[in-house]
This record gives structure tokens, C-alpha cells and sequence, in this order.
């Protein structure tokens, strides 16, 4: 549907990030995937907005870092922006000139009219209702917290259905929906002849599988719903550098993130370092960084429309970017092996792709 980024703008990832000197690397462009079973094509990786993004200048930086390296998607929510509003894209150049290069996603807490005002864009390509849940309020009716959740999934789906038809978004998406739920919201769907879904935002990573690995598949195979995962690095722990202990400014260190910071010195969380470090050792056998081969690992799983990466700086984001490079090296042995370090791969049925 959309045209992909053209090709004056090839990716140059340093050698420093993948460790291989002298290596030229191609872009992510060859990348690409169709959102579900949808027309839209987007970067397997995308950028997410989050904590950090507070600061406009490093959110346009990020941006148009992720632009010439081939992401087109960018992942927007009012409440990534901490409660401060979220930023006027359309004051970011890279976009000023390529919005319908571009696929902009947003989630919406309050109401994707003012959303788009804040974002100062006509529309946005995919818009996500956030978890059904009685007590989160919901598009349109921002101040009922009591009605059953049949009813709430039929009232988003006419919302989103409502928002499409002005104009207001091309597609819908779910967000921490469980599958029953978006089965429910493609049925009504169908039932009054409405829009339904075509993907869901999910956590994934290497300690967070069941939902992505065997229940959406499931949901792609019936009705066409794909995944874009997002928490790559499950909010930097994956990165190795809370191996002892909380550094300063990361996120973990950060105010209103106590949950992190217990997950992280908890039993289960020291436990979860010490397979880090046993897969550092293979992501440096691999040449690459342990965030680029466990972003890559998500990758791997083709069910994945799209990675959502987050990164407090140009660093990260370029080291991560580099995960694309690392995908072509995840043989079926290193998989295994990964998985026996983990040791929490869900049970599926089959492979939904073969
Ligand atoms: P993540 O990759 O799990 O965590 C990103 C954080 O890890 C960065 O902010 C940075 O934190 C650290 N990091 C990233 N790259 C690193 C590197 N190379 N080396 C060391 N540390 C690194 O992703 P996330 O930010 O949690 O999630 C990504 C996106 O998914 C979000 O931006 C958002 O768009 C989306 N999301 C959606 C939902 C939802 O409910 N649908 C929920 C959460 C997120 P520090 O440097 O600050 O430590």
C-alpha cells in the first residue's frame, strides 16, 4: 500500500557495533513485512517512542537515524511521552517530507482526535486500542468504567470502525489484548459488518514467549491478525548491563520505574542474568552485541511483522539497528542452543509459516 523508503539513504552501521571491521552493510530495506495479513508493509524493525523521547531534539535524531536506515514504522502513544504531550511530528523534517512513506502508529488512551492534534497529523496508518480492561477507559466513552467486557470490545470495535471511515486512520490494531479478545473483536466484526483488527502489540522477548511463539499464530492462521512485538530487550535487561547491579540512568535507575528494579534484584531476576551471560558468549562467537542477537532472535520468528525497538540514544540505536545483520547467523543449532539456555520454549502445535 504504501511505497518503501527509496534507496539514497543506504545504511553505514560502524563496525564497532557488530564487531566485524570493514564490512559495508546493506539497509533493512529488503525487510520489510505485511502487518498481519494486511496490505501494509512495514520495516521488520520500528521505532518506538518511550521515556526518553521527552526530549524532542534526541527524538528527532532517533527518527531520522531510523529513517535513513530503512525503518518506516514509528510507534507513537500519549503516555510514552510520561504524561507530557506528545511531540508535533510534523515539525520533525524527515517526515515533514515523507509522510506517506511512513507508517505512524499510535495508541490511544484518551481520544485519537486529540491525539492527531498533539502528533499535528492528519491521520495515522494504524491506531491501537489498549486492553480492553472494564476499568481502562476506552475511545468515546472516557468515563464508564463498569460495563462488561463483551460490550466494551463491541463498543471499541465501532469506535475504530467510526475513526477509520473520517479518515482518522487507515487500520486498527489491538494492544495487550488477549486472543480470545481480538477473536471476539474480529467476530463482532464480521457480525455488523465492521472493521476488524489486523494486529496486535505484544511483549516479546527471550523471557516472554507463549503469547507471540503459540496463541498469535494461531490468530494469523484463522484470521489474519499479525504481531508486532514490542520490549525487545524486556526494558534493557537483555543488554547485560545490569549484570551488578542498577547503573545510573538507565532505565531501571529512573523514577517511577521501582518494578523494574525489583524484577531486576529479584531471585527470578538474578537468575535471568546468569543465562545473559551464557548467551553473551554466543552472541560474541557470533561477532555481535548481546541486545543486536537477542533483537535478531525476535526477528527470527517470521510471524513477527515487526520489532519495536526502544533507545535512550543514537548509540543504541544504531548498535540495534545492526540486529538485521545478525539474523542471517541464527542457525537452526544456535537457535537450539539459545533455546537450552533459556529453557522456556512453549510447546507448539507446528509452524504456522511451513
Ligand atoms: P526494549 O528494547 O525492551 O528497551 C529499550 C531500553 O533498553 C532503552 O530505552 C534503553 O534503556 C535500553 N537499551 C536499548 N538498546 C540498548 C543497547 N543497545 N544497550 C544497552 N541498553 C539498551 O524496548 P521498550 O522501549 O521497552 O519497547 C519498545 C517500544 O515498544 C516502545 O518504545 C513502545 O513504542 C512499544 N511498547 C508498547 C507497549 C504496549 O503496551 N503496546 C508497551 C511497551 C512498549 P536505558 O538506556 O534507559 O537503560
Amino acid at each position: 500500500m504504501y511505497p518503501e523508503p527509496n534507496t539514497d539513504s543506504p545504511a553505514r552501521l560502524s563496525t564497532r557495533q557488530t564487531g566485524s571491521p570493514g564490512m559495508i552493510y546493506t539497509s533493512v530495506l529488503s525487510t520489510f513485512r505485511n502487518l498481519g495479513k494486511s496490505g501494509l508493509r512495514v520495516s521488520c524493525l520500528g521505532l518506538g517512542e518511550y521515556h526518553t523521547l521527552t526530549l524532542s531534539i534526541i527524538a528527532e535524531q532517533l527518527m531520522t537515524l531510523a529513517y535513513e536506515n530503512g525503518i518506516n514504522l514509528f510507534d507513537t502513544a500519549e503516555v510514552y511521552a510520561a504524561g507530557k504531550p506528545q511531540h508535533s511530528l510534523n515539525s520533525f523534517s524527515v517526515l515533514f517530507h515523507r509522510r506517506s512513506s511512513l507508517v505512524i502508529t499510535t495508541k490511544i488512551y484518551w481520544g485519537l482526535r486529540a491525539s492527531l492534534e498533539r502528533l499535528q497529523l492528519e491521520y495515522v496508518d494504524v491506531v491501537f486500542a489498549n486492553r480492553p480492561d472494564p476499568n481502562t477507559p476506552m475511545e468515546g466513552d472516557p468515563f464508564n468504567t463498569s460495563k462488561s467486557r463483551t460490550f466494551i470490545i463491541e463498543e471499541t470495535v465501532r469506535a475504530m470502525t467510526h475513526v477509520i471511515n473520517q479518515g482518522m486512520a487507515m487500520y486498527w490494531g489491538t494492544s495487550r489484548w488477549s486472543p480470545m479478545e481480538i477473536m471476539e473483536a474480529y467476530s463482532v466484526a464480521r457480525q455488523f459488518n465492521l472493521i476488524p483488527p489486523i494486529c496486535e502489540q505484544a511483549e516479546y522477548h527471550m523471557f516472554q514467549r507463549e503469547k507471540v511463539e503459540v496463541q498469535l499464530p494461531e490468530l494469523f492462521h484463522k484470521i489474519g491478525v499479525g504481531a508486532m512485538t514490542w520490549s525487545p530487550l524486556a526494558c534493557g535487561i537483555i543488554s547485560g548491563k545490569y549484570d551488578s547491579g542498577v547503573p545510573p540512568y538507565s532505565r531501571a535507575s529512573l523514577k517511577g520505574y521501582q518494578w523494574l528494579k525489583d524484577k531486576i534484584l529479584s531471585e527470578e531476576g538474578r537468575r535471568q542474568q546468569a543465562k545473559l551471560k551464557e548467551l553473551q558468549a554466543i552472541a560474541e562467537r557470533l561477532g555481535c552485541t548481546l541486545p543486536q542477537l537477542a533483537i535478531a532472535w525476535c526477528l527470527r520468528n517470521e510471524g513477527v511483522s515487526s520489532v519495536l525497538l526502544g533507545a535512550s540514544s543514537t548509540d543504541q540505536l544504531m548498535e540495534n539497528i545492526g540486529a538485521i545483520q545478525v539474523l542471517p547467523k541464527l542457525s537452526s543449532s544456535i537457535i537450539h542452543e539459545v533455546d537450552s539456555i533459556l529453557g522456556n520454549k512453549p510447546y507448539s502445535k507446528k509452524d504456522y509459516r511451513s
